[in-house]
């Protein structure tokens, strides 16, 4: 029997709530368009739980979040993961980070983070940045913080590195490195290194999410620079506003699809509502896989999608 074989180059895509509230109309919209760019191409779609913030997550929301995700026909092809369980993995790749002499405890508060990075320092630095004040404090003077009772958080150390990406939305983007947290000051590893650790055991190469985190990504691909990971490719989704203008949240009304159908949408109507928003045209009924067949990241449009809904809803 004659058969060309083609080796596969499938995607793997992710999304990756906090299990900290019920998804919205915004989060379920960016679930969807990860889920159709990685499986429009024939790729998986894995979904991880970013719960390292014990006090936030919960596994009410968890289970919640997935039975909302299964609403709309999205499961993930792999075991859901839990950040809130990988601490070693977290803290080995700290750990590797520190034996580069790229590591550094920071004794600073909230308030002494805020107040330094408000003064000029015109380096270069973004906005708000961590503006060095612990980078090279002496032996004695982490041990006078230590004597005062401080506890620290564990720092990146960064030389105002710039990266540049091309992201599969919003083009071409820059952005500057800073010293970012690695371990908050009571032991949880931090965001940005949990992501670039998981994204890359987990074999991610496609990342889409809200562009709110387009700032955070300079810091994640200097991470991954740092530890010899290969990194993803990034597609940032605009957000969803509501109907003044502000990124929705739960005050904006009917926002999750148990207050949507409490007003009489079905879980197809936001499917399809949700689908239109990516732009994806939606004639009659249509199935996750449709969807996902006339998908084309390059169709997303640029701007926040404006969810208002009193005017959106069919009814
Ligand atoms: N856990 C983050 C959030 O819920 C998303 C992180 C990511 O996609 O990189 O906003």
């Amino acid at each position: 029997m004659g058969g060309l074989f083609v080796a596969a180059t499938t995607v793997t895509g992710r999304f990756a709530p906090s299990p900290t509230g019920a998804l919205h109309v915004g989060n379920l919209r960016t679930a969807l368009a990860s889920w159709c760019a990685a499986v429009c191409g024939g790729g998986r779609w894995l979904v991880r739980m970013e719960d390292l913030d014990p006090v936030t997550s919960s596994r009410e929301h968890e289970r919640r979040q997935l039975d909302d995700l299964a609403r709309l026909g999205l499961r993930s092809d792999g075991e859901v993961v839990r950040q809130s369980e990988r601490f070693d993995l977290y803290r080995g790749a700290i750990e590797r980070l520190r034996a580069d002499d790229m590591v550094y405890p920071c004794y600073c508060t909230r308030r002494e983070i805020r107040e330094a990075a408000a003064a000029p320092h015109g380096d270069g630095l973004p906005d708000g940045a961590y503006p060095g004040t612990c980078r090279d404090l002496g032996p004695g003077q982490r041990r006078a913080h230590e004597r005062e009772g401080r506890r620290a958080a564990l720092r990146l150390r960064t030389h105002g590195e710039r990266y540049t990406f091309a992201d599969l939305v919003l083009g071409e983007v820059t952005g500057a490195v800073d010293d970012v947290v690695l371990q908050r000051n009571d032991g949880v590893p931090a965001y940005n290194l949990a992501v670039v650790v998981d994204d890359h055991l987990q074999g991610v190469d496609q990342v889409v999410r809200g562009d709110d985190l387009a700032p955070s990504t300079p810091r994640q691909l200097h991470l991954h620079h740092l530890l010899g990971f290969a990194p993803p490719a990034y597609a940032h989704v605009p957000l969803v506003v509501g109907p003044d203008g502000i990124r929705l949240a739960k005050r904006h009304g009917a926002v999750t699809l148990d207050d949507l159908a409490a007003h009489g949408t079905t879980d197809l109507q936001v499917l399809r509502l949700l689908a239109g928003s990516l732009g994806v045209s939606t004639p009659g009924e249509i199935t996750p896989d449709e969807i996902a067949a006339r998908f084309d990241v390059a169709s997303i449009p640029r701007q926040p999608w404006r969810f208002d809904p009193s005017v959106d809803l069919p009814r």
